[in-house]
């Protein structure tokens, strides 16, 4: 397959559609992002890469995080942690807070903002005061690149414009579904997702999810592959909020997006993908980025199904 031709054709075919989508304005550090670029990375499992754009430029993962807070969680908790949080598509936006009233505060699943909250707060449980050091040394070890660390300017935005998800925890604590102080906890949810990563590092530290939860090339083993394949599968069904079924229609990968216009895909057993444009559609997901998607598996013919 020649990947480099499939990527340019791509690169030609989402030009027009670069200045249609919107940048997370609701996090001020990200108002200024420039909405025309395009990035994207495929790490195949020995390590081969192919690539287009500036694959080194960092930018913000924000729910991309979810996919390591999650894999760590369930790595300490195993099934008690569905006790907290469901594993069900909610078909409502990422940080809503109509379902978890009805729902007593338990969320559908870890990777909407308030399941990520209180996926945090369950690694808070485990790892108290240092739990977000914790986190980047688990992501870190999952990249294999100690030069991972998280955007200040990012972080503190969040922390000052963050009313839904302080709205959030606030009602799940409500519910005695939070632990630990709602600060501490909130504060180490902002930080994770304020990380920044380049499409190339992102789509490295996805390699043990194309590999049944092992590193292909340090041969660490993060997770089973019975837990890998619960990750997929909610990434296939929940990594895209209200738009995870569309996702899942037109790209038929598993997938995890975030607002900062980044989405990581996973082909089992033979590459993970990132693919970064900062330009997001209705739902909060990059809008090239799921376009750039669909035209790979359509064009390689290459996707679960
Ligand atoms: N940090 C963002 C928030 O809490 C993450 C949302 C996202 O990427 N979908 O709003």
């Amino acid at each position: 397959m020649n990947y480099n031709l499939v990527l340019e054709e791509i690169q030609k075919e989402i030009q027009p559609l670069l200045k249609v989508g919107k940048v997370a304005d609701y996090i001020p550090a990200l108002k200024n992002v420039k909405k025309e670029q395009f990035v994207m990375c495929l790490h195949l499992l020995d390590g081969t890469t192919y690539t287009i754009g500036n694959v080194e430029n960092k930018f913000s993962i924000q729910s991309i995080s979810k996919v390591f807070t999650f894999t760590k969680a369930l790595e300490i908790y195993g099934k008690e942690l569905y006790k907290n949080v469901g594993h069900e598509p909610s078909g409502n936006a990422f940080n809503s807070l109509v379902q978890l009233e009805h729902e007593n505060g338990i969320p559908r699943n870890p990777f909407i903002n308030a399941g990520a909250i209180v996926i945090t707060d369950l690694l808070r449980s485990a790892y108290k005061n240092n739990s977000f050091d914790k986190i980047l040394d688990f992501i870190q070890e999952i990249a294999d690149n100690k030069n991972i660390s998280y955007d200040k300017e990012v972080y503190c935005s969040e922390l000052e414009s963050g009313y839904r998800n302080f709205a959030l925890i606030n009602m799940m604590k409500s519910f005695n579904n939070i632990s630990n102080n709602v600060d501490d906890v909130i504060e180490t949810y902002f930080k994770h997702c304020s990380i920044s990563m380049s499409t190339r590092e992102l789509s490295r530290a996805m390699l043990f999810l194309a590999n049944q939860g092992t590193d292909p090339l340090t041969k660490k083993v993060f997770v089973s592959s019975s837990k890998a394949k619960r990750i997929n599968a909610l990434m296939l069904t929940c990594g895209h909020y209200d738009a995870s079924g569309d996702f899942a229609f037109h790209v038929g990968l598993p997938g995890k997006s975030g607002v900062g216009g980044g989405i990581v895909a996973i082909i089992p057993n033979l590459m993970s993908i990132c693919v970064y444009s900062p330009g997001l559609n209705a739902q909060g997901n990059s809008l090239v980025g799921t376009k750039a998607l669909e035209l790979f598996t359509s064009k390689t013919g290459l996707s679960i199904f």
